[in-house]
């Protein structure tokens, strides 16, 4: 599951996302609205916590915006105290659920997994490319029926790949998405990982699924 946090008070933003990141979500964060607007445009989140009180856009106008465009996304806002009006006028402009500030991170967690849930009616938990899937609930990967092992990071980088099967991954991109780093270590973290997990989905089965394209990332994908 990917939660992205818009919040614009960095101290409270990196509170959310690692405890968000303790319970196995995969959390991108972003500061004003506009940044939030461009990050749900070009990533599918799953659900979107969404402070009201924010520097220029605030979050009932990312709100409206968001569903003007038909994005259904489970949205979460975080309001101030005395806020009653905004918090009555997200609901109505389509939020999902509200929490008033201050709030205690285990019930800030248990509404977003509840969104998630609710969410996730609809939409299968089980990503699938070719014969290799992966359920999101249970965090199981199988391919042609054989279970593979997966460690913690091994299990949120194939994530990604499929959650962006048959797109080009850039290095830089996966170490933003599933290292959650905003800089080059200068290392061959990634590829390392790619290799590794190269090994456990592709090595004893055809076709092969992920693939290098040189000098500019990785790509899941059935087909070459
Ligand atoms: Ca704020």
């Amino acid at each position: 599951m990917r939660v992205l946090v818009v919040e614009d008070e960095k101290k409270t933003a990196s509170f959310v996302r690692k405890a968000l990141q303790a319970e196995g979500f995969a959390v991108d964060a972003c500061h004003n609205g506009d940044d939030a607007l461009a990050a749900a445009k070009s990533t599918p989140f799953d659900i979107i916590v969404l402070d009201i009180m924010l520097p220029g856009r605030d979050g009932l106008s990312v709100l409206r915006q968001l569903r003007e465009r038909r994005d259904a996304t489970p949205i979460l806002l975080l309001s101030a105290r005395g806020e009653v009006n905004e918090r009555v006028e997200g609901l109505n402009a389509g939020a999902d659920d509200y929490l008033p500030k201050p709030f205690e991170l285990a019930e800030l967690v248990a509404r977003v997994r509840a969104l998630g849930r609710r969410g996730g009616d609809n939409k299968s938990p089980v990503l699938r490319v070719a014969d290799l899937t992966l359920d999101t609930l249970t965090r199981r990967a199988q391919r042609g029926g054989a279970e593979i092992e997966l460690t913690a990071r091994e299990y949120r980088l194939l994530e990604f790949l499929m959650r962006s099967a048959g797109r080009l991954c850039g290095r830089m991109m996966i170490l933003e998405k599933v290292w959650d780093y905003d800089f080059d270590p200068g290392t061959n973290l990634v590829d390392v990982y790619v290799r590794r997990l190269r090994e456990k989905i592709d090595a004893r089965f055809e076709p092969k699924l992920l693939h290098t394209v040189r000098g500019a990332g990785y790509l899941l994908k059935a087909q070459p």
